[in-house]
Parts: structure tokens; sequence; C-alpha cells
């Protein structure tokens, strides 16, 4: 088991109150569709029950697999409503979007702007505002269910670029280069300086998200002219707090959500990078490749019971700054898009490899939950976490 402090609230409590839970992989295929570098509609893969596909004779079976038919709204049904109780319950969560360019990343993790602004194509809203107008609402259920009960609420949101290793406040793009810093007493990991908004509605959410995704770069290459070249961060900090109106007794409660859209997973050599674009490219894999070390030891140590000397997670900022996600304190949901295309086969089956690493690392939890006797830490906790960590992701 691996032994990592977790990056938000209390630090564990005894292990009768952890549990070890594995990653949850979903697949996704996209449409067929005009993307840049594809040619016609022709499948390479299929989808084979509720939870595998095949491609060239090879069989992959994961959580769910979500083919063309599978709506915004399907797809929020598989994945969303577990993070949000989760996160109701003190439970630290990331859903990770993993794939090639052009794949479907940013369309499931968001969808499009005018979709979340309102504009227009409502339907095609993407996971963060759904997620968000799941949570508000079981905090209104919660809190109409209990006579004897008050509960209070409160969501802290940021929002970040990783891009060539350095970090970009996305909600206030003139910080660049911010530091991502560790409070040793606490073991947080936490961005310096980072812009943490405190959210009520889901206007004030969906403003957030496209005052942010407006802010986020985007680069040219000949793999796609929209490619995006960085990883985007979006984190939400639920505090609860549970105060029992007949006895006073209070139950506080805190959790971090991380919704995070990862740069492309391709290759670099099918870029054709040149000169900075290179540079990026290279950085790119590195917190990528990064990432995929880091599947591969936790998965290792998971199936082997292994304990390791020294997990990795600083080699790059994309898993110091979210190792806590990564076989720490947290649950973990991967969404691996892929492309239907023939053309994108082997990037395809590389991203499938990857899901299926994946799939192999289990994660211990435990619940961010102090009672009243504990409150006066916790305090101490809460303070820091609003002085210093909120959102870092
Ligand atoms: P990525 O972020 O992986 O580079 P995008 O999310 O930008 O890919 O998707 C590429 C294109 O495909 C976009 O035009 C997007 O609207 C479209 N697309 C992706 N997934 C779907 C889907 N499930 N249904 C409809 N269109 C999709
Ligand atoms: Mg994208």
């Amino acid at each position: 088991k691996l032994d990592v402090s977790p990056a938000v609230g209390p630090r564990p409590r005894p292990e009768a109150d952890a549990s070890d839970s594995g990653v949850q992989v979903v697949v996704r295929i996209r449409p067929p569709c005009s993307v840049e570098g594809e040619e016609a509609p022709g499948s390479c893969l299929c989808k084979t029950s509720t939870n595998s596909v095949a491609i060239q004779g090879q069989s992959f079976t994961f959580d769910a697999v979500a083919d063309a038919a599978s709506t915004q709204e399907d797809f929020f049904t598989l994945v969303g409503p577990p993070l949000v109780e989760n996160c109701l319950s003190g439970l630290n969560s990331s859903i990770f979007t993993y794939g090639q360019t052009g794949s479907g990343k940013t369309y499931t993790m968001w969808g499009p702007l005018s979709a979340i602004s309102g504009d227009s194509m409502a339907c095609e809203r993407g996971l963060a505002p759904r997620v968000f107008e799941h949570l508000f609402s079981r905090i209104k259920q919660e809190q109409g269910k209990h006579k004897d009960k008050e509960l209070i609420c409160s969501c802290t949101c940021s929002f970040l670029e990783i891009y060539n290793e350095q970090i970009t406040d996305l909600l206030d793009p003139m910080q660049k280069n911010l530091q991502i810093r560790e409070d040793v007493k606490t073991a947080c990991v936490y961005v310096e300086s980072l812009t943490k908004e405190s959210v009520f509605t889901m206007k004030d959410v969906n403003q957030l998200l496209v005052k942010g995704l407006a802010n986020r770069r985007t680069g040219s290459t000949s793999a796609n002219a929209d490619s995006s070249r960085s990883h985007c961060v979006f984190t939400c900090v639920v505090k609860s707090e549970s105060k029992n109106l007949g006895d006073g007794s209070n139950i506080i409660r805190m959790s971090r959500m991380n919704l995070v859209d990862l740069a492309g997973s391709e290759r670099q050599k099918l870029t054709h990078a040149a000169g900075n674009r290179l540079k990026e490219a290279g950085n790119i894999n590195r917190s990528l490749s990064a990432l995929g070390n880091l599947i591969n030891i936790l998965a290792e140590i998971s199936q082997s019971g292994k304990q390791w000397q020294h997990v990795p997670y600083r080699n790059s900022k994309l898993t110091f700054l979210l190792q806590e996600s990564l076989g720490g304190n947290a649950m973990l949901a991967m969404i691996c898009t892929v492309s239907p295309s023939e053309s994108c086969k082997s990037e395809t089956l590389s991203t499938l490899r990857f899901a299926q690493r994946a799939k192999a690392v289990k994660h211990r939890t435990v619940v961010n939950e102090e009672k009243e006797d504990d409150v006066n830490a916790l305090h101490v906790q809460t303070k820091l976490l609003q002085d210093n960590i909120a959102d870092a992701a």
C-alpha cells in the first residue's frame, strides 16, 4: 500500500476508515466527424458490450464503454453522480480526460463554449457544468431532508493551465509561471497565488468555466489546427458543515474535486513539431510521460503489493500537482477518448493500453470528516486550506 498523505483536510484516520478502490476507467468513442487529417468514416474499433471494445482482434474491458450513440447527458449519468456523492461524503475525487488530439477530451469535459454559456445547444454541455448542476441540486436536497440539522456548504473554485511546464492562472492569465508549494506540516500541495472564486449558482460556475476556457492557450500543429497543447485543471473545494440542532454537535466534511483535461496524448512525431513547438511538445510529453510512468508504477504496486521507496511524483508539474489523485487520497476516474477513424488506429491502441494499465491501479481513500472533538484541529486545517491551498489541483 502507498503511504501518501491526503492533500486536503485531516490526515487519514485509522485503517478501518480507509477503503481501497480501483480507478474507474471509461472509454468514449467519438462519432465519426470531419476532424483534420481523418479520412471519411470507417471504423477501426467497435463496442462489443457495455464495457468492452475490440480493435484488430484484441478485446479490452473497462468499467464502461460509451460509443457514438452516447449523448452528453448519457455520459454524465455514467460518471457524474458517483463523483458528486463522493464529494458530498468528504472524499476527494478527480476525473481526467486522456486521449489523442481530436478524440473528444474537451468536448467530454466541458462541451462547446456556446453550450456552457447557454447561447445555444445546451444539450451539448459537457461533464463539468452537469457535475455542478447535480452538486447544487443534491446540496439543496440534503438541506431539505433533515429538519433537525442545518447544512451549510461552500464551494471554492480555481482553474489553471500547465503549458510548457509552466502554470498559468486561467482566471487571471496575467499570473504566469506560478509555483507549486508544499505545506510541510499537512503535506498539502498547492499553487501559490492562484485565484480562488466562491460559486453559489450555476451562473457563477458557467462564468468561471467560460472565462477560463477562453483564456486557455491553443496552438496550431499539423496534427490538428485547434489542437490543445496544454493541460487544464479545474478544482473545486467543497466544505460542508452539518450541525445537529438538537445536541449542537457538528460534522465538518471537506473534499476536493479535480476536473482535468489533458493535452493530446499523440506521439510527438505525428505533429512534425519544430522549434518552440518542439519544445512544447517535449514538455507536454514530459508531463504525460511522467503520468504514464506513474500509472505503470502504481499499477505494479497495486498488483504486487510491493513497497516502492520513491514514487516519482515530482518529475513533472502535472504529477506533482495531482499526486493526491494519483495513488493518494482520491477517487479517480479516467475517461479515455478515442477516435473511430482507421487513420487513428495506432493512437487508439496506445490509448486503450494506457487505459488498461490505469485500470490496474488501486487507491486508498479516506473520508475527510471531523466530529466536534476534532473541530479545533480541523479549523487549523481549514484555515490553512483557505489561506494557502483552497483549490490547488
Ligand atoms: P480533443 O479535446 O480531444 O482534442 P475535442 O473535444 O476538441 O477533442 O473534439 C474534436 C471535435 O470532435 C470537436 O469538433 C468536437 O465537437 C467533436 N466531438 C468530440 N467528441 C464528440 C462527441 N462525443 N459527439 C459529437 N462531437 C464530438
Ligand atoms: Mg482539447
